[in-house]
């Protein structure tokens, strides 16, 4: 399973993307489209009653847990994540798709084509992107180790006890005891060579996220953001 993550400002072309970049049979989950299905507006409507939206998150948050349990790809449209939201899409093996036409044509298609409310969103965007934010290739999570830890997952034996705890792992999410997907590493004695090129170093197991991130024997640099510590949270979704 692929899931393809479209972030970008309201109006950025986020919905447009995905039609040009989606297969058939891949999932797509949209709010705006879930909403305009529940109150039977129009699709290019974007305005939506609070009541109606309340709903449609409801529906989308099913959606998304639903999907994760289905062998095909998902796209996503998430405006704005926060980085911990992405380092978890990330750490899920999530392809992030930004999509940013640039403030001036955004601000001016929100102006021809959204609601009012839309400039305020729009402005808020460019205001919070993270500036100097590394992609997820720079920091190893590229293509090619997502590549692998999909490749490592379809080879996994449902049960197959985790190197590091030697509780079972599970290729389902929810079945694991921390209820979180399985992430990819490069093995122990391997951090140096990972450092000195991360790009080339290929993740060798399969281990629980919980233990891939409390250290164990992979002696990998941590960040110190405290967020990351509450691992077993699963998949957060706004
Ligand atoms: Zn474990």
């Amino acid at each position: 399973m692929t899931i393809h993550i479209v972030t970008g400002p309201p109006a950025a072309g986020k919905s447009t993307y995905i039609r040009a970049h989606a297969k058939p049979g891949d999932i797509r989950i949209d709010l705006d489209h879930i909403a305009n299905a529940l109150a039977g507006t129009d699709v290019d409507n974007h305005e939506h009653a609070a009541h109606i939206l309340t709903v449609a998150k409801a529906a989308r948050q099913a959606a998304i847990d639903a999907a994760m349990k289905q062998d095909c790809a998902v796209w996503l449209i998430h405006t704005k994540p926060t980085p911990k939201q992405l380092d978890d899409y990330e750490a899920q093996g999530a392809v992030i798709h930004e999509i940013d036409p640039g403030k001036d044509v955004v601000m001016k298609r929100c102006k021809a084509e959204r609601p009012k409310g839309s400039l305020i969103a729009a402005a808020k965007w460019y205001d919070n992107k993270p500036k100097g934010k590394k992609s997820t290739h720079e920091r190893g999570y590229g293509h090619a180790h997502q590549q692998q830890r999909r490749k490592l997952l379809a080879q996994l034996k449902d049960g197959t006890p985790c190197p590091e705890c030697g509780k079972p792992m599970f290729k389902t999410a929810t079945k694991n005891f921390d209820n979180a997907a399985l992430e990819a590493d490069h093995g122990p004695g391997s951090a140096l060579k990972y450092a000195q090129d991360k790009q080339a170093t290929k993740a060798t197991r399969l281990l629980h996220r919980t233990c891939n991130r409390s250290g164990g024997a992979w002696d990998r640099p941590r960040k110190s953001d405290p967020s990351r510590e509450d691992a077993g949270q699963g998949f957060v979704w706004a």
